[in-house]
């Protein structure tokens, strides 16, 4: 079974490519949601982050304090590398048994839908990545239109600490351009059917 990764700058369309990947029967692991998930699930990860951040990390209810794990975390690079390095192999240890589930159900391959597949390093254990292109200037408008709450500003800080899209290009094995000079569903049907038949 293949595990080709897809990822794309903020606004590209990844998540509407994802889709259309998942309606032809695909099965796609969402890596943002799953990490929420995760962090809202596994034992194991509440203990370690406990420790690590203190028990405010959870609240009363036993729900993650997301608000408080940001206050501490996200504006501190080494809390934050802190708090990466004990939620990253947790995550890995769900994505590798959500992998072994998809084989044992005979897919001939799986997507991984992540931001940041080559920032993280994730990319290194896939057999290939897709990105998906569209311009910034395209993307920033297509976020501003899309979250309510997000202003140009953040947009751009959002963007900055991602890879540029001409590196990602540069890096990409297959490429989707979603920056309306081609249509998307072909390009994907064209992947898909190579995926089928086992072509890397
Ligand atoms: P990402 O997951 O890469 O951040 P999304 O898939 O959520 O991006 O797409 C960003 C926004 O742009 C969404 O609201 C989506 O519906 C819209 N969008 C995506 N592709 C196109 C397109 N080709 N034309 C117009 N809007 C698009």
């Amino acid at each position: 079974m293949l595990r080709i990764g897809i990822t794309g700058g903020i606004g590209s369309g990844k998540s509407v490519v994802a889709r259309l990947f998942a309606t032809l029967g695909v099965p796609v692991y969402d890596s943002d949601s799953r990490a929420k998930w995760v962090m809202a699930t596994d034992l194991v990860l509440r203990e370690q982050l406990q420790a690590a951040f203190g028990v405010e990390a959870y609240d009363g209810d036993g729900q993650l304090n997301r608000p408080y794990l940001a206050k501490v975390a996200f504006h501190d690079a080494a809390q934050l590398a802190r708090l990466n390095a004990l939620v990253h192999p947790r995550v890995g240890a769900d994505f590798a048994a959500w992998t072994a589930a998809q084989q044992a159900a005979g897919y001939a391959y799986i997507l991984k839908e992540a931001a940041l597949l080559y920032e993280s390093g994730a990319y290194r254990t896939l057999d290939g990545i897709i990105t998906v292109f569209a311009p910034a200037d395209v993307r920033a408008a297509r976020v501003l239109r899309r979250d309510a709450h997000r202003t140009a500003a953040d947009v751009q800080a959002i963007m900055g600490k991602q890879l540029s899209e001409e590196e990602k290009l540069a890096r990409a094995d297959y490429v989707v351009y979603n920056d309306d000079s081609q249509l998307v569903l072909p390009q994907v049907l064209a992947l898909d059917a190579g995926f089928r038949m086992g072509n890397k």
